[in-house]
């Protein structure tokens, strides 16, 4: 469990119409009282409501959907539940979840692109919980590889990253295979207007749940710096050698620029490897479990590369490229000062991205600007 993970110590799981063998398995994980998204969300799933909650990063989703869908699904060989995640690695992790609490008749399936049809075409014929992204899934249900037509929950995680992701369509032609007296159960870390927009188009009329920050138990500085012409990379690296820092990311707008910097830090004797869409879902794997185990300290990395990371000993993020859009930034930031851990969030900025980086600092108000004469900039080697 996650060890500061806000929870409220007067409700307990039962409270909430979790069943006591459901309850045991929480228990043996340490997780014995839910996060408030947990508690404001899971009574209602269990009276069969849909609901729509957004609640931020790291605080708990997963359960509000996973613990009813896993206590109702019975064990014949349909396909009950259905729960989209925007990314291999998030349904990766969903599946993963259903399967530690599930009990043990609960047949659970992960579906994603990249690999092979055919174990995932073979499990879909038995599979009660079905795990996956958009694409796969949709593509699976085309050819007739896929049942959903008697679904009784469809979960769409990370909502917003979804539509982000332009995933709209895809998210569309799968909820024309869905029965319409399913129960919708959406998550997401903000409600954009393009997912209020879906709401109304499914004249879908869910409990809504907008769960607080809890801004206390994240320990985030967020920074910016301003840069000069041409000495981003140098102002990067004198961060990254300034800095007392556990693991760290670096977000770059494009995978070219993500492979650029990481070689450059590299060559300048700092371990940094990139993580972008041009690698298979095979290297990506493998990248992001060498930063779990610390045998990378800095992943530099696209926002679509980086999504739905959950690690939590990142004390750095350094936005080398200006974040577009808030929800960009609030994802990106997000994924340090986890646990507790203090961590700090810089934003490198040039001149003609100021009019950009305003958006966010008019709602991301705690923004602090850095003096740049605070730091003695390195130099730094770039090979030709
Ligand atoms: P989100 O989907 O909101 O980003 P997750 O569901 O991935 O959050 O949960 C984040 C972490 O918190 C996970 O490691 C999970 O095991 C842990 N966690 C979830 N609920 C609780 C709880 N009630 N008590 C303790 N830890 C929890
Ligand atoms: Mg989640």
């Amino acid at each position: 469990m996650d060890e500061t993970i806000e929870t409220d110590e007067d409700v307990t799981f039962e409270d909430l119409g979790v069943s006591p063998e459901i309850v045991e398995r929480l228990k043996q994980d340490g997780i014995e009282h839910p996060t408030k998204v947990q508690e404001e969300t899971i009574k209602p799933v269990f009276e069969g409501e849909d609901v729509l909650a957004e609640s931020e990063t790291g605080s708990g989703k997963t359960l509000c959907f996973a613990l009813p869908i896993i206590q109702n699904v019975t064990n014949n060989d349909e396909t009950q539940a259905l729960v989209l995640a925007p990314t291999r690695e998030l349904a990766k992790q969903n599946a993963k979840e259903f399967k530690k609490f599930a009990l043990d008749h609960v047949d659970v399936l992960t579906i994603y692109g990249g690999v092979s049809y055919k174990p995932q075409i073979e499990g879909a014929k038995t599979a009660n919980v079905v795990v996956g992204t958009p694409g796969r899934v949709l593509d699976l249900l085309n050819q007739g590889k896929l049942d959903v037509s008697n679904i009784d929950y469809f979960v769409l995680d990370e909502a917003d990253r979804m539509l982000d992701m332009g995933f709209r369509d895809e998210l569309e032609g799968i909820m024309d295979y869905c029965p319409p007296q399913r129960q919708d159960l959406w998550f997401s870390a903000t409600i954009p207007r393009k997912l209020r927009d879906m709401v109304d188009k499914y004249q879908l009329d869910p409990i809504v749940k907008k769960i607080k920050r809890t801004k206390h138990t994240r320990n985030l500085e967020e920074k910016y710096v301003d840069v000069k012409p041409n000495r981003k990379l140098s102002m990067l690296y004198t961060l990254l050698k300034d800095r007392d820092r556990d693991l760290s990311l670096v977000f770059c707008r494009t995978k070219n620029t993500t492979r650029f910097v990481a070689k450059v830090l590299r060559d300048n004797g700092i371990d940094a490897q990139e993580l972008n869409g041009d690698m298979s879902q095979h290297q990506r794997e493998q990248m992001v479990e060498k930063f779990k185990n610390k045998n990378v300290q800095v992943i530099v990395a696209t926002d679509v590369a980086a999504r739905g990371l959950h690690i939590d000993d990142i004390t750095h993020v350094f936005n080398y490229d200006v974040p577009d859009t808030v929800d960009t930034y609030t994802h990106r930031i997000g994924r340090s000062g986890r646990q507790g851990a203090e961590g700090e969030a810089i934003t490198l900025l040039e001149k003609d991205q100021h009019h950009l980086f305003r958006k966010i600092t008019r709602v991301r108000r705690d923004i602090e600007k850095m003096d740049p004469d605070s730091m003695d900039l390195l130099d730094v080697k770039i090979p030709q």
